[in-house]
């Protein structure tokens, strides 16, 4: 199964599978296709890194589950060149699909040690990618303002620092909710006039406040 030819096989089933869970986004699927999740995890749990689950990481944390990944990816309706900040690095994983996807990626992660480790495999896999170690309850504000942003943890509320610093125009997906999320795409319309939709239930890691050192 470790055998690339195999993985690549897995990795072509698991976006037929994402297409039809509804995945119509050309730009997600060829992200989807192109990335090498198992390289994202370590090499026990290869086997399964092309099944649609979540899986464990360091510091207690997961990877997305595949169609999750996909479903906030489309939900943000990416385009080529956006600015997009992600919160919630974790494995690097989401980071890497938006960068195959032809965004410039700024991502934040709390953890010290999580964040060493996905900067390193990023350097390798998608080397363009901005990674920061921070609370991302504050944003990243060095790069300021982002046509998107995508929160891939459970945010207690709309983080509203985050909503200044979005692009008018811009778009903010984020899981919302304690225990599960509701998953939410937030417009900001102008500075203070704020569309929001809502598309069902997901579980996802909380949110917390603070570095981890
Ligand atoms: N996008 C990731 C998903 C990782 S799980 C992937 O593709 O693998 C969510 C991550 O959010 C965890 O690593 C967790 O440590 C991080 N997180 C939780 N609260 C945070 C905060 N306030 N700022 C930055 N990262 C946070």
């Amino acid at each position: 199964m470790q055998d690339e030819y195999l993985l690549k096989g897995a990795r072509k089933a698991l976006v037929e599978n994402l297409k039809k869970k509804g995945i119509t986004d050309e730009l997600v699927l060829n992200a989807m296709l192109s990335v090498e999740r198992h390289q994202f995890l370590e090499s026990f749990l290869w086997h399964k890194a092309y099944e649609d689950i979540p899986l464990p990481i360091y510091c207690d944390q997961t990877i997305s589950q595949p169609y999750t990944v996909a479903f906030q990816s489309q939900l943000l309706s990416v385009k080529k060149d956006d600015k997009i900040l992600e919160i919630g690095t974790g494995s690097g994983y989401q980071a890497a699909i938006l960068d195959a996807m032809g965004a410039k990626v700024f991502t934040v992660e709390r953890y010290a040690s999580l964040y060493k480790h996905s900067k390193s495999i990023l350097n390798k896999i998608a080397p363009r990618v901005i990674t920061y170690l921070g609370d991302g309850f504050k944003g990243f504000q060095q790069y300021a303002p982002y046509d998107k942003i995508i929160v891939t943890c459970g945010a207690p509320e709309i983080p509203t620092k985050l909503l200044e610093q979005l692009k008018i125009g811009g778009m903010m997906v984020v899981p919302v909710g304690v225990g599960e999320q509701i998953m939410m795409r937030i417009t900001k319309m102008a500075d203070d006039d704020f569309k929001q939709e809502s598309f069902g239930l997901f579980v996802f890691v909380p949110m917390l406040e603070n570095i981890v050192k």
